[in-house]
């Protein structure tokens, strides 16, 4: 993946444009405001602002983006099934552009879903 690629990512799905205030049924939690903004607790992020070392992910794989969790990340597999499952009815190719999912209420509670049971989102507890 090209490091332009990587910085497109992670803006966020509000810096690609396509996503307006008046998008349905959308409300944000903390953690998705995350995927919004880009500004997550992801090691892709935080490596930016110097808050961790390394920008790769915990599965030593590749860069921790907001698309690499998403999408791609094995440590996350087992909890994906149903964002799979609800971007195959939307009849979309996996994986999904960003900026799609925020046009299906069944996308958006989906990807939510998911970010939840992660808790790869949460706030990190102080050290
Ligand atoms: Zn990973």
């Amino acid at each position: 993946m090209e490091p332009d690629e990587i910085g497109g990512y992670d803006q966020g799905i509000l810096s690609l444009g396509r996503i307006s205030q008046e998008t349905p049924n959308v409300k944000y939690l903390p953690e998705t405001t995350q995927v919004l903004t880009g500004h997550s607790y992801l090691n892709y992020f935080l490596a930016n602002i110097k808050v961790v070392d390394s920008h790769v992910c915990a599965c030593k794989e590749e860069t921790e983006t907001i698309h690499h969790f998403l999408f791609s990340c094995r440590l996350h597999d087992d909890r994906r099934s149903v964002f799979r499952n609800a971007v195959d009815m939307a009849n979309l190719s996996w994986p999904p552009k960003l900026a799609d999912i925020p046009q299906s209420k069944l996308l958006w509670e989906a990807m939510e879903s998911f970010i939840k049971q992660t808790k790869r989102l949460n706030k990190p507890k102080r050290q």
